[in-house]
């Protein structure tokens, strides 16, 4: 069987959504050995039924900036898989969201979720909206609009959002305000709340602190650890932060973190103080990475050229490679830059930060790569276990929660090896994860019938 009779279907109806298409087509071209073996699953159709989505909501959001002008906004929410649990995934608020980015966060969710072992379908939301700049009042007032619609489709049994790119627990404080208010209940229906109203210790945490336990579960493969071992991370958000103290914590060495403006290279490493002012830095005073360069001796800061060929950051000499910043952030000249640069390990923080072209050299040239959607699934594993907390009418201590995170991350590991070796790719996360996760998925479908 050929890929392009899979896709053709997928292709024809989705022509102008590129990042969708090449979600879709690293999924298909992966479960391709499994639907050879199980030709009930190709007879049913389910590549092309699990890539439309079930649901595809659009809608106006308008409100007023502090100069008293009316705003237009487009929100989204995408409710694309519910055949083993509620629809769950984050809001984007950032200007380059569209229904194709969308649908692509939505479809790569459906077997991430169905790989951390909670019970949770995929779906992910959010809006073009762009916070940077904003005052406080502003953001309270997008959110508030935003949510005056999006609250009729969403629901603690149904479908519940968190956060993403540019939400974060102050958004979702301000939405999960004015959703109690529209509907007049007080449900666990956002993850990522605050721990007094609701959330769990180790959410904030989770994604970043999942990648690198993840990435551990990987070296002890061959025997090694990532003690003392020189890491690059993108991004300076909360995926990155996270990241970064926890590969503090296991004794990496990390050199890099960036924004959408430039990078920063401290060959000596963060420190437990230097990651407390980026902390600080991001996430109260909302500043530019450049001021850590400014801050501390002898780092350099470079300014990231969007449309160079490739970004400086990944041609730094290092053992492991995090792309925690946003998707396609990795493209075939910066992996061959990694290989040449001695990198033995890529872990994927964000979603899809690694084009198909990329993935191809890492792999020719035997890195270890981890797809996202099990990397970094400690994230929404860990809303998981929030809804499982607030269904419960409890809250788990720190080392509870920590406790089942390392071991989800765990079982994600060993669920995508063991996939990877009965189809036939021994080694290969993105086979096994892709295999694993769509064979949960399908077979649910299959006996929900059509
Ligand atoms: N936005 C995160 C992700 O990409 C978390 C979603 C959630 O917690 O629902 O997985």
């Amino acid at each position: 069987m050929a890929t392009n009779d899979l896709l053709d279907f997928v292709k024809l109806r989705n022509a102008h959504e590129p990042e969708f298409l090449q979600a879709v087509e690293e999924v298909a071209l992966s479960v391709l050995p499994a639907l050879e073996k199980h030709a009930d699953l190709r007879k049913l159709k389910i590549i092309e039924r699990i890539t439309e989505p079930e649901r595809l909501i659009s809608f106006r959001v308008t409100w007023l900036d502090d100069k008293g002008e009316t705003q237009i906004n487009r929100g989204y929410r995408v409710q694309m898989n519910s055949a083993i649990g509620p629809y769950k995934g984050g809001l984007r608020f950032h200007p380059s969201v569209n229904q194709s980015v969308l649908k692509f966060l939505a479809f790569e969710q459906i077997f991430k979720n169905a790989l951390t072992g909670v019970p949770m379908g995929g779906g992910k939301g959010g809006s073009d909206f762009d916070p940077k700049g904003k005052s406080e009042n502003e953001i309270m007032k997008f959110c508030q609009a935003f949510m005056s619609e999006l609250a009729r489709h969403i629901g603690h049994r149904l479908d519940v959002p968190a956060g993403d790119i540019g939400v974060g627990g102050r958004e979702i404080g301000y939405l999960f305000g004015a959703y109690k208010k529209i509907r007049n209940e007080f449900t666990g229906v956002l993850t990522g709340k605050g721990i007094g109203w609701g959330g769990s210790l180790v959410r904030p945490e989770a994604t970043g602190y999942g990648l690198v336990y993840f990435a551990e579960n990987m070296l002890q493969t061959k025997k090694e650890s990532l003690k003392n071992k020189v890491c690059l991370v993108s991004g300076s958000g909360n995926v990155a932060q996270y990241a970064i103290e926890k590969l503090i914590q296991l004794g990496a060495k990390v050199v890099t973190a960036s924004d959408s403006n430039g990078y920063v290279y401290d060959e000596a490493g963060f420190t437990v103080e230097k990651l407390a002012f980026l902390m600080d830095l991001k996430n109260n005073k909302r500043g530019r990475i450049k001021e850590y360069a400014e801050k501390f001796k002898n780092v350099v800061y470079k300014d990231i050229d969007d449309k160079a060929d490739h970004n400086p950051l990944w041609s730094i000499k290092a053992d492991c490679a995090f792309p925690c910043a946003t998707q396609n952030e990795v493209n075939e000249k910066d992996a061959n830059n990694l290989v040449k640069n001695g990198v033995k390990l890529l872990g994927e923080g964000s979603n899809m930060p690694t084009t198909p072209e990329a993935i191809n050299v890492l792999i020719d040239n035997g890195i270890m790569y981890a797809p996202g959607k099990a990397s970094n699934a400690g994230g929404v594993a860990t809303s998981g276990l929030e809804m499982t907390q607030n269904f419960m009418g409890t809250n788990w201590t720190r080392q509870e929660v920590d406790a089942k995170l390392v071991d989800i991350m765990k079982n994600i590991h060993e669920t995508c090896l063991a996939a990877a070796a009965a189809y036939g790719k021994p080694g290969n996360y993105m086979h096994g994860a892709n295999i694993a996760g769509f064979l949960k998925v399908a077979r649910a479908m299959q006996a929900q019938g059509v």
